[in-house]
């Protein structure tokens, strides 16, 4: 019933790998095609002339497999039908430094659709990036470190209820005296997977549980926390009391995992290993696996629908303190946000042509079509 997706996908990255001059596109090479008739038959793919867009392809492919999911189950239709609109066409302006830059394209905005959510978390890891980027300029001593929250799976039926549980147990936690003697700022994320296989030791396969794989969820939060200098001293929180206010602020009898990670700058390189750690933390609601796993499987496409239900209208992103402005909610971000993320250093500015990239997906993904230049 459905597409060998991962093969594609797999056969889409390699072919790009093998064959595709990892330079941008030269001016002559963009004039040519904008100023010439594309013979009949001949097709020019984005990753082709555009390596670095070759993760268009990969998303957008992703979604339509999402898209056929939802198109099963006649509640979820118009979810299918707007994924099936989702950055149908993407039009770029050139410029000789940076190649091809976007600047026009529609997205869906489906909380499940890969290509929107892979957007939004290129714009959060931006906001984020440049939040760090001028905290540390004006907080020199403060750090950041990394919390991941847990409790028991719940039935995926109870999720919605978990969640809003987790959320009011965070609120009782970061009003805590120990919490706040310390923590001067945080961004919370939340996510959803299937619960793992206890048996797949440290995680090595990522596999998911045959016993509970479709019938309950591992809902957890991923936090950025800001602490000033005192933490690693006098207000230090081990991770086994981090476990314990976790549990108090859940009300629950049982220690929850709880993980607690500190990033510690590298000397001498550029990067402090703080993007990493962000970018880990930014990261999508539901992974895209997760999702399509086993879609052959009516039970496991009835997780991804009750999950669907289970999680409608709730925030999965929440902020406070020094970085109460740092990411945007769902609601704010705009479609020219999903545009321009702001995460690449290049020059936006381009020239005014726009040359038009429509998605196929009988072609595997987004080829030039010039019928919509502008
Ligand atoms: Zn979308």
């Amino acid at each position: 019933m459905f597409p060998n997706h991962a093969t594609t996908v797999n056969e889409n990255i390699k072919k790009h790998n093998e064959n595709v001059d990892k330079n941008i596109p030269s001016a002559e090479l963009i004039d040519f095609l904008y100023d010439n008739d594309l013979p009949e038959g001949v097709d020019v793919s984005l990753a082709s002339l555009s390596a670095r867009d070759s993760v268009w392809d990969t998303h957008r492919l992703h979604t339509s497999y999402v898209s056929k999911i939802y198109a099963l189950n006649s509640e979820f239709e118009r979810y299918s039908e707007r994924m099936d609109e989702c950055s149908g066409f993407l039009k770029f302006g050139y410029n000789e430094d940076d190649g091809l830059v976007l600047k026009q394209a529609g997205f869906c905005r489906v909380r499940h659709c890969t290509t929107c959510q892979w957007r939004k978390t290129l714009l959060w890891k931006a906001l984020m990036y440049q939040t760090y980027d001028r905290i540390i300029q004006t907080h020199p001593t403060h750090r950041f470190i990394f919390l991941t929250l847990t409790l028991k799976n719940p039935p995926i039926d109870d999720l919605r209820e978990t969640l809003q549980h987790m959320n009011k147990s965070w609120q009782r936690l970061i009003k805590r005296k120990e919490f706040m003697a310390a923590v001067k700022g945080w961004v919370r994320t939340t996510e959803v997977t299937r619960p793992k296989d206890p048996k797949d030791k440290d995680k090595k396969y990522k596999r998911v549980c045959p016993i509970t794989g479709n019938t309950h969820a591992h809902p957890h939060f991923h936090v950025i926390l800001m602490v000033d200098p005192s933490y690693f001293g006098r207000n230090y929180i081990k991770r086994q009391r981090w476990q314990e206010l976790w549990a108090d602020c859940l009300r629950i009898d049982y220690m929850p995992q709880v993980d607690i990670r500190t990033v510690k700058p590298k000397k001498g390189a550029d990067d402090d290993g703080m993007r990493g750690a962000i970018a880990e933390t930014l990261k999508y609601a539901t992974k895209p696996d997760d999702i399509t796993h086993d879609a052959e499987n009516p039970r496991s496409r009835d997780w991804f629908y009750e999950l669907t239900r289970q999680t409608y209208r709730l925030r999965f992103v929440a902020t406070g303190g020094l970085l109460k402005d740092a990411l945007k909610q769902d609601d704010d971000i705009t479609n020219e946000d999903m545009i321009d993320t702001g995460n690449d250093d290049e020059t936006t500015e381009t020239d005014d042509r726009r040359l038009n990239f429509t998605f196929y997906e009988s072609k595997g993904g987004y080829m030039y079509n010039p019928n919509h230049n502008e």
